[in-house]
C-alpha cells in the first residue's frame, strides 16, 4: 500500500488541552478512510495536522512518504471541505469554485474551462451565476466539494460535510461522494461522528477516542471483532456480557461484546445446544424500527440486554413479546468477541 499520509506518534496539545495523545496511522493512496469519534475526541484536530494548519508538538506526519514538517499549508497537495462549507457569500458560485486558482495565477480561460468541469462533476451546471444565499444546503456542500476539488489534490479532507444536510439529502450525498471518489481515484480522509456513515462510506476507518486511536480496521472488522468496550459501543449498539458467561469453554474469562441481532429471543425455554447459552429475563421494553425490532430485557443480577429481531413478516414467526412477557435470549458463543480496556479507560 503506497501511504498518503503517515502519523507517527503524533501529538497536539493547546496549552494543557491535550488534543492528541500519541496518533499512529496510516492511510493509503486512494482509500476511503473514515475518522470516527464522539465530540472533542481529535477529529478535526487530525485534519489540520495534515492540512498544514497546525503542527505536531510531539511526533511526526509523512505526505507520500516525505516529511511534511516544512511544508507550509498552500504547498500542500491537500484540499479541505469545512464543516460549515465557508463559502464567500459575496462571490458567485463560480468565483468561489475559482477561487484557488485565482490566486494561483491560473489565466482566465483555464480558470473558466476547470471550473465548468467542476461544476458539471458536482450537477451545478447552469448556477455558476448565483450567489451562495441563493442555493440550498445540499448545493452548497456541493460547492464546496467543488472549490476543493478543482485544485486537483490528491487527498481530500472532509470534516463532518453532511451534518448539515437532512436524512434523504445525506443519504444522496453519502453515494454521490462515494462514487466521486472512485471515478477520481484520489483519498479522500473523512471525519463523521455518525458511525452508520463511517461504517457505509469507509474503506477502513479509525476510531478516535479522548485524542487516542482505539482501533482501524475495515468497517466489517470494527463492527464484528471490535477491540476495546469503547469500539463496541460507540460502533452500533452492544451488549458488553462479563458475568453471563455460562456456556463459555472452561477458563475463558473477560469482558465480551455481543452484537443485539446475534441475540435470539423466544417465548419459550430453548433446548440446550452444545456453545450456546441461554439466559431467562423479563421484557422491559420493546422499541419499533421498521425494518428490526429491539426488546430490552431485564435479565437476572439487575443488568439488561438487548436484542434485535429483523421484521421479516410473513416469512417468519414474530415473537410477540410485550413488557412484562417472561422470555429466553440465548446465544452461541462464537457470536462473543472479547474485548480489551481501553487505554484511555
Ligand atoms: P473533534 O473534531 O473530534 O470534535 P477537536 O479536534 O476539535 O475534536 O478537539 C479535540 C480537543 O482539543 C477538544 O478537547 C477541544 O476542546 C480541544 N481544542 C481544539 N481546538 C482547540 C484550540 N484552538 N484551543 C484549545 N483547545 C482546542
Ligand atoms: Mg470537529
Amino acid at each position: 500500500m503506497d501511504s498518503a499520509v503517515r502519523f507517527r506518534n503524533v501529538c497536539l496539545r493547546y496549552g494543557k488541552v491535550v488534543a492528541l495523545d500519541g496518533i499512529d496511522l496510516e492511510i493509503g493512496s486512494g482509500e476511503f478512510f473514515g475518522i470516527l469519534g464522539p465530540s472533542g475526541s481529535g477529529k478535526t484536530s487530525c485534519l489540520r495536522l495534515i492540512a498544514g494548519f497546525d503542527r505536531p508538538s510531539d511526533g511526526a506526519i509523512e505526505l507520500h512518504g516525505r516529511s511534511a514538517a516544512s511544508v507550509p499549508p498552500y504547498d500542500r497537495d491537500v484540499n479541505t471541505v469545512f464543516q460549515d462549507y465557508a463559502l464567500f457569500p459575496h462571490m458567485t458560485i463560480e468565483q468561489n469554485v475559482g477561487f484557488g486558482l485565482m490566486v494561483k495565477g491560473v489565466n482566465r480561460r483555464e480558470r473558466r474551462t476547470r471550473v465548468g468541469e467542476m461544476l458539471e462533476m458536482v450537477r451545478l451546471e447552469g448556477l455558476g451565476e448565483r450567489r451562495p444565499s441563493q442555493l440550498s444546503g445540499g448545493q452548497r456542500q456541493r460547492v464546496a466539494l467543488a472549490r476543493a476539488l478543482v485544485n486537483r489534490p490528491s487527498v481530500l479532507l472532509l470534516d463532518e460535510p453532511l451534518g448539515a444536510l437532512d436524512l434523504k439529502l445525506r443519504q444522496q450525498m453519502q453515494v454521490e461522494l462515494r462514487s466521486l471518489q472512485r471515478t477520481l481515484g484520489i483519498t479522500f480522509i473523512f471525519v463523521t461522528h455518525d458511525q452508520g456513515e463511517a461504517l457505509s462510506m469507509s474503506d477502513r476507518l479509525a476510531v478516535f477516542n479522548r485524542g487516542r486511536v482505539e482501533q482501524v480496521g475495515t468497517p466489517r472488522e470494527i463492527y464484528e471483532k471490535p477491540a476495546t468496550r469503547f469500539s463496541a459501543e460507540f460502533v452500533g449498539d452492544s451488549n458488553i456480557v462479563e458475568r453471563l458467561d455460562a456456556g463459555l469453554r472452561s477458563g475463558e474469562r473477560g469482558v465480551f461484546s455481543l452484537r443485539p441481532e446475534k441475540v435470539h429471543l423466544s417465548t419459550r425455554e430453548p433446548a440446550a445446544r452444545e456453545h450456546a447459552t441461554s439466559v431467562a429475563g423479563e421484557v422491559a421494553d420493546v422499541q419499533f424500527h421498521g425494518a428490526s425490532v429491539r426488546y430490552v430485557v431485564d435479565v437476572p443480577d439487575g443488568r439488561s440486554m438487548t436484542a434485535v429481531v429483523g421484521n421479516l413478516g410473513s416469512r417468519a414467526e414474530q415473537p410477540a413479546a410485550e413488557p412484562g412477557t417472561r422470555v429466553w435470549l440465548n446465544w452461541s458463543s462464537d457470536d462473543l468477541h472479547r474485548l480489551r480496556e481501553s487505554e484511555s479507560g
